[in-house]
């Protein structure tokens, strides 16, 4: 089996304990990238050791998510800026419109948001997308700025058909995780009627953990759970559904 987690904070404190055994869970289950999005300046050098250390296993993004948007984001933006001035990330992100948890900055969120997605189009990398309460609002600004080049995933999504059509129609990806093992997500009826070629799968670890670790601590190893609920969707073999959309995430972030 080879997996990809498109989608894990595995540098947070929350795996401080025991990192390397976690890593060798992930290794028994057959995952074998780690694509890790940034937050802000306060975890980005931690991200980048972990990707220092297991090079071949860990690829760091670089962006600034919209829970970090506060009154210091231009600071916060000149410090990716430079980041991306130094050397190569794998994507953009994790950035997008969070308006869940406090609308204080929504208009600075757009632009820290605008700002990244021309960072991908100029870096011909993808944009990875946090749109939490503000889907249709984030398929609007990529409409806006798709001029050809621009590729990306709708991470953690949990949408209607219509939306994910959309976002296909957009060429992006949806990100899929433990929400699809949620008995009332509904998210199993959406993900039946669409393609596997637009999807990834990803963790979001140490959040969302998948059933039957529902409010635990998520780990990256628990993206067979989605594997496996994907799987018994499409009434696929499990292996099938990691062929898959382990081949869209190596084409989409070019491993
Ligand atoms: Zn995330």
């Amino acid at each position: 089996m080879n997996l990809i987690d498109t989608h894990c904070h595995i540098y947070a404190s929350e795996f401080d304990v025991d990192r390397s055994a976690m890593f060798a869970r992930a290794e028994d289950e057959g995952i074998t990238k780690m694509l890790m999005p940034a937050i802000d300046a306060s975890t980005h050098e931690h991200m980048i050791q972990l990707e220092r250390e297991f090079p071949d296993k860990c690829r760091a993004m670089m962006g600034l998510h919209p829970g970090s948007v506060k009154e210091n984001y231009l600071e916060e933006l000149r410090i990716v800026e430079e980041w991306f001035e130094k050397r190569p990330f794998v994507a953009v992100g994790e950035t997008g419109l969070d308006f869940y948890w406090d609308l204080t900055y929504s208009k600075e969120q757009y632009k820290v948001f605008q700002q990244q997605i021309e960072w991908a189009a100029q870096f011909d990398i993808p944009v990875v997308i946090h749109s939490r309460n503000s889907i249709d609002e984030c398929i609007g600004m990529i409409a806006e700025n798709q001029k050809g080049n621009l590729k990306g995933i709708f991470h953690c999504f949990s949408g209607s058909v219509e939306q994910a059509k959309k976002i296909i129609d957009l060429n992006f990806y949806l990100g899929i995780g433990g929400v699809l093992t949620f008995k009332k997500s509904g998210l199993d009826c959406v993900v039946e009627q669409l393609d596997l070629g637009n999807i990834v799968l990803e963790t979001d670890a140490p959040y969302l953990a998948p059933v039957p670790f529902r409010g635990k601590r998520n780990e990256c190893s628990y993206v067979k759970y989605v594997a496996a609920k994907l799987a018994e969707i499409k009434k696929m073999t499990i292996d099938e559904i990691a062929n898959i959309t382990t081949q869209n995430a190596i084409k989409l972030f070019n491993l």
